[in-house]
């Protein structure tokens, strides 16, 4: 496949420039496209004409398109985005007032089956490249003009950790000073829990914020509804979150998809609070968010709130409010779903 641009640290474009260009030249390239976030290569105006058309033919942009746009009447935005190789891949983007959320995948569909989530049904197709990762938060942020900070979750299709180098790549392209400049801070990774993943992450100089999907209050429930725990057991996983090094502004956060009748009784809270004993950390409910092919039902607000309830006393909780649910936008839904169609271009 053609190189392209995004993707690339300003070492790679150097690299790839060659010895004939000035070297000021590569800079010139990775600001346009990260910090001025030029959608085209000919908009770089303070090249030659020449390198312009060479870039053109050599050395395109590479930004991934935008096949479909599913707008949702709450603002979320549901992108199915078209890769070089024609897949295509989800990504979210969610407004809220001064700020924005935008929700990226790090894999097309994903390899680990949890019982509640659609994604879990493509199976995995590929892992993205850091330039498909990065380049979701390129295409989202121009196509809605955005000039306010953004956060960013890796949250959407995939398990990041079992595309770590591309997701840690990625993420240095996201947060270089001289590039996007997001604050390590503003961005979040979400896993099911692949332990020495986690601890490599660990030793990452730049990382993003750490969440870990727990959505059960015991082994054998997480075994159930994640089979992943098969591999990776809960107990271990827990040892893994007490040696995770945070740093001074950071929390540990857990997810807990709530399953009515399932995962959700007061008991289950209270086994919730004892495995989080000693940690410094938050937990996100979610109540289940619907969809065909999944066998379980979203718990009644009542059910939801007297979780909370037990667990605020013991740690930060809150309950998180669905986006997008019309146009399966919301967690867990990105499943390259028909609806809400608005055609873009
Ligand atoms: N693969 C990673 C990140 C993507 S999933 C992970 O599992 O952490 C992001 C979050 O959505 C996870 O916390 C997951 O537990 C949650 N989720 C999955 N399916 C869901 C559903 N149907 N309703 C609500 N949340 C869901
Ligand atoms: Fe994959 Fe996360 Fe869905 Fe589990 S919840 S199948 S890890 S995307």
């Amino acid at each position: 496949m053609l190189q392209s641009i995004v993707g690339m640290e300003l070492t790679d474009i150097q690299q790839a420039l060659g010895s004939t260009e000035p070297g000021f030249r590569a800079r010139q390239i990775y600001e346009a496209v990260y910090r001025k976030r030029v959608a085209d290569v000919g908009a770089i105006s303070n090249l030659p004409k020449g390198l312009r058309d060479r870039l053109r033919s050599d050395l395109p942009l590479g930004l991934p398109e935008i096949e479909r746009r599913y707008d949702s009447t709450d603002g979320t935005r549901r992108y199915l985005l078209r890769l070089g190789d024609g897949k295509t891949v989800e990504t979210v983007w969610m407004p809220e007032g001064e700020r924005s959320t935008i929700c990226i995948s790090s894999q097309v569909g994903c390899p680990v089956d949890c019982k509640f989530c659609l994604t879990a049904l493509m199976g995995l197709e590929r892992h993205l490249t850091a330039g498909e990762i990065a380049g979701q938060v390129l295409r989202v942020a121009a196509d809605n003009s955005l000039t306010e900070r953004v956060n960013i979750v890796m949250m959407g299709q995939g398990e990041p950790l079992l595309n770590l180098a591309n997701v840690i790549k990625a993420t240095r392209l996201l947060t270089d000073p001289e590039g996007m400049a997001i604050s390590p801070r503003r961005i979040t990774l979400s896993t099911s829990g692949i332990i020495p993943k986690i601890d490599e992450l660990a030793r990452e100089a730049v990382r993003p914020k750490l969440a870990i999907s727990l959505n059960a209050s015991n082994e054998e429930q997480r075994r159930e509804l994640m089979p992943i725990t098969r591999k990776y057991h809960l107990a271990e996983l827990m040892e893994a979150c007490r040696r995770y090094p945070l740093r001074p502004w950071e929390k540990l956060t857990f997810e807990y998809v709530l399953l009515k009748d399932v995962n959700d009784t007061d008991g289950d809270a209270r086994r919730v609070v004892k495995l989080l004993a000693n940690l410094n950390a938050k937990v996100n409910l979610i109540a289940l968010n619907p969809g065909p092919g999944i066998p379980f039902s979203t718990p009644l607000p009542e059910r939801v709130e007297s979780f909370q309830g037990i667990v605020r006393r013991a740690v930060p909780c809150f309950i998180r409010r669905p986006r997008g649910l019309d146009v399966y936008a919301a967690c867990g839904q990105l499943k390259r779903m028909e609806t809400g169609l608005v055609q873009v271009g």
